[in-house]
């Protein structure tokens, strides 16, 4: 059996990142940000003059594809000729392409194997799209967090980065593989009227509920 998954899924600018890992910190599992490795993957398609609707010239980029997916400390990395990708993966042309890179089959297979990959070693709070309904279908610990669309723009604004997230969760949600979708068994969590910390003491306790 493999180590515990917590499974951390919500629209864009949701707060789950920060949540993501500051659960990780407490229970000391390790921080997997999934939305990095979609992300690389569309800034490296973008590096070599792909265009990434262009499915066909995206697949034959994928096989040998030269971004390996490791981890520093308690937080997952990607890692690109040597070097751990940044602030590449939050430019605009990522935000503005990774929506139609994550919607082609071939690029969530490969990924979601490598996500996969992490919790036969250890156990992991991972956070991104699909991984309740998809990567971890069967972990007891699903949350599904969320915020009012003010609110997360709110969010993304303060950060300064520019990015259409209503954009991205409408293509994300209508995707034929894999959507943005809450779990069934998902606890819907919305963090519009809370703060980080209050957040963090719910879902925690909910997992130890279950653990025990
Ligand atoms: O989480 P983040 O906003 O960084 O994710 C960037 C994009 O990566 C999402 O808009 C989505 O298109 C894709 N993604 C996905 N499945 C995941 C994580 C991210 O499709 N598990």
């Amino acid at each position: 059996m493999n180590p515990p998954a917590i499974a951390i899924d919500g629209p864009a600018a949701s707060g789950k990142s920060t949540v993501a890992k500051l659960i990780a910190k407490e229970l000391g599992y390790t921080f997997i940000n999934t939305g990095a490795m979609y992300r690389a993957v569309t800034w490296y398609i973008l590096q070599k003059g792909i265009t990434p609707t262009d499915t066909a010239a995206v697949l034959s980029a994928l096989p040998g594809i030269p971004l390996s997916f490791g981890k520093e400390g308690a937080n997952s990395t990607v890692v690109y000729e040597g070097r751990v990708l940044t602030t590449e993966l939050t430019e605009k042309s990522t935000n503005d392409n990774v929506s139609a890179i994550a919607s082609i089959p071939e690029v969530r297979a490969l990924l979601v194997e490598k996500q996969r990959e992490y919790n036969t070693r250890e156990a992991v709070v991972m956070e991104g799209r699909d991984i309740g309904t998809v990567v971890f279908p069967h972990t007891p610990f699903k949350y599904f967090v969320t915020a009012s669309e003010e609110v997360r723009a709110a969010r993304r604004a303060a950060e300064g980065i520019t990015d259409s997230i209503a954009e991205r969760d409408r293509k994300d949600s209508q995707r034929a593989c894999a959507p943005l979708v809450q779990a069934e068994d998902a606890l819907l969590v919305d963090t519009s009227d809370m703060n980080i910390n209050e957040v963090v003491a719910y879902i925690i306790s909910d997992i130890q509920r279950k653990i025990n």
